[in-house]
């Protein structure tokens, strides 16, 4: 088998600006209404945490020297932080290239003119939905012309400008997935760029919940990219071992990054190299989070066609970005650039699924998915 190996910094580096949220959308792994009663919230979450600034300066020029890309989220909002304009101007003066997801709920002109300002690389905006009555089951608001209009916001204050580029993204779900050609469709006029990805419950990605997909369907297993390549660091410094398990903050802690030599310390530590050795060895049934796990299989490379419009790119049945391709001007995909990156990937000899819309039909009861 073979074996992934990892830089002396991590090619992504998720920042948790903050550890809190301002909406409680139902299928959210962090801060649903479920989720935030007091016998199911991590007690990490119980108590709002937040980054300094000076934290903030101290990791970006730790981690500037090796060019990693920064996305700002873990499970957050980050436009609720009081370090996120300072982290936006920060990584751009250390040259770095920035990503961030938001509810799109602080969408205002002041934020828009700065990212513009800064040329911040990416932005996407969560909607999930193309009808009030379906946003309120993904997110719990109902006022979608108010969410579109704050996205409008940015790409008119952007203009011909090639950055930032702005998505919005669409987590598929049982009951919103008929609605997924009407979405593509609106915002192909619209966005850069459209990011789709599978529904993931209680902190065990099973592709199974995926319409239209299998275990069965499964290429045979690899070593997992996420902890070769990316470091996902919270609000408090602790690191935990990858995004899906960052669903469980209490548990799984790797190290911290300002108690344990910073994020090169943590990277390179004990703990980090454990779980890389024991992927490498095919031993991932030992690691309790990540035997369960079908994640892994997003470490493919991507699979490209140009279809409807779009540049439909996908590592995996968990995700397809669907670029504009009128507007691929200001993307390049040799860098780290809306997480659409190729660091640490294998090759998946076999097709991988990709959910279009001519593929989804809107009255039916079943969803096709090219396997
Ligand atoms: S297999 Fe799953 S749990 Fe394990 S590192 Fe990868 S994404 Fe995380």
């Amino acid at each position: 088998m073979e074996t992934l190996t990892h830089d002396e910094m991590p090619n992504i580096v998720r920042l948790e600006l903050t550890n809190t949220c301002n909406l409680q959308c139902p299928h959210c792994r962090h801060h649903s209404e479920e989720k935030r009663l007091p016998e199911n919230y991590a007690e990490y979450y119980k108590t709002p945490v937040s980054m300094t600034e000076a934290q903030v300066a101290a990791i970006i020029d730790e981690i500037a020297p090796f060019k990693p890309s920064v996305t700002l989220n873990v499970a957050n909002e980050p436009m609720i932080a009081p370090a996120f304009r300072y982290a936006l101007r920060k990584i751009k003066e250390a040259g770095l290239s920035g990503t961030f997801n938001t509810n799109g709920l602080g969408l205002s002109e002041a934020i828009a003119n700065l990212l513009v300002e800064i040329q911040y690389d990416s932005v996407t905006i969560s909607v999930d939905a193309a009808t009030s009555e379906t946003l309120k089951l993904a997110r719990g608001i109902t006022n979608l012309d108010h969410l579109v209009k704050g996205v409008e916001t940015l790409l008119r204050v952007r203009g011909d400008r090639p950055f930032p580029r702005v998505g919005t993204t669409f987590v598929i779900t049982d009951y919103n997935y008929k609605e997924l050609p009407a979405f593509l469709e609106f915002w192909k006029t619209r966005a850069d760029f459209v990011r789709v990805t599978g529904y993931i419950k209680d902190g065990r990605p099973d592709v199974s919940y995926i319409p239209g997909w299998s275990r069965e369907q499964l290429p045979e297993r690899v070593p997992c990219k996420q902890i070769f390549r990316d470091i996902v660091i919270r609000a408090n410094g602790d690191v935990t071992p990858c995004v899906i398990t960052s669903e469980n903050p209490d548990e799984n802690t790797l190290g911290n990054i300002f108690r344990d030599g910073g994020v090169r310390g943590v990277w390179n530590g004990a703990a980090m190299q454990r779980l890389r050795d024991l992927h490498n060895g095919g031993k991932w049934d030992e690691i309790p989070f990540c035997g369960p796990c079908d994640y892994w299989v997003e470490t493919f490379n991507m699979k490209e066609e140009v279809k409807d419009g779009f540049l439909v790119r996908t590592p995996s049945p968990y995700t397809t970005f669907y670029n504009v391709v009128e507007r691929l001007g200001s993307w390049d995909k040799n860098r780290v650039h809306d997480r659409q990156g190729a660091a640490n990937v294998r090759e998946w000899e076999g097709s991988v699924g990709v959910v279009t819309a001519g593929e989804i039909d809107p009255a039916g009861d079943e969803v096709e998915i090219d396997s």
